[in-house]
C-alpha cells in the first residue's frame, strides 16, 4: 500500500503535469509554494538511500524532468528549488521516492 503507487495506477486522482513510460509528475496536494510539483518514478522505490550504482540514472532523469516542467510552468528564469527528503529527520511522509520542485516565490529559508 503506497499512495504514490495508487496515483501511478490511477486509483487516486492527481493533477498531472508530466508523464512518460517511467515517470510521473503531479501537483502537490498541500503546496508550499506557488509552484509545487512532485516528480516520481512509476516503479516503487521507498527512499533516496536505495539509490545505488544500478539505478542512479533515476535521479538524473528526474532532474531533467524537473527542468522541463520549470520551463513549461514559467519559473526557469526566476529560479526553483529541488528537494528530496530521506528518513525521519528530513520529515519524509510518503515512502515512495519523489523529488519536490518548488518555485514561484522567494524561498523563505536558505540552505
Ligand atoms: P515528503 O514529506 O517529502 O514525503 O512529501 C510528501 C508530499 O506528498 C507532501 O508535500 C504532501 O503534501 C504530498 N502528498 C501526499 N499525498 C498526496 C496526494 N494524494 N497527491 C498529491 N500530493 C500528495
Ligand atoms: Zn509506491
Amino acid at each position: 500500500m503506497c499512495v504514490f503507487c495508487d496515483i501511478v495506477e490511477g486509483k487516486i486522482p492527481s493533477s498531472k503535469v508530466y508523464e512518460d513510460e517511467n515517470y510521473l509528475a503531479f501537483k502537490d496536494i498541500n503546496p508550499k509554494a506557488p509552484v509545487h510539483i512532485l516528480i516520481i518514478p512509476k516503479k516503487h522505490i521507498g527512499y533516496l538511500s536505495e539509490v545505488d550504482e544500478s539505478n542512479k540514472h533515476i535521479i538524473g532523469d528526474m532532474a531533467v524532468i524537473a527542468n522541463k516542467i520549470a520551463k513549461d510552468l514559467g519559473i526557469a528564469e526566476s529560479g526553483y528549488r529541488i528537494v528530496i527528503n530521506n528518513g525521519p529527520d528530513s520529515g519524509q511522509e510518503v515512502f515512495h521516492l519523489h523529488m519536490h520542485l518548488l518555485g514561484g516565490k522567494k524561498m523563505s529559508f536558505s540552505v
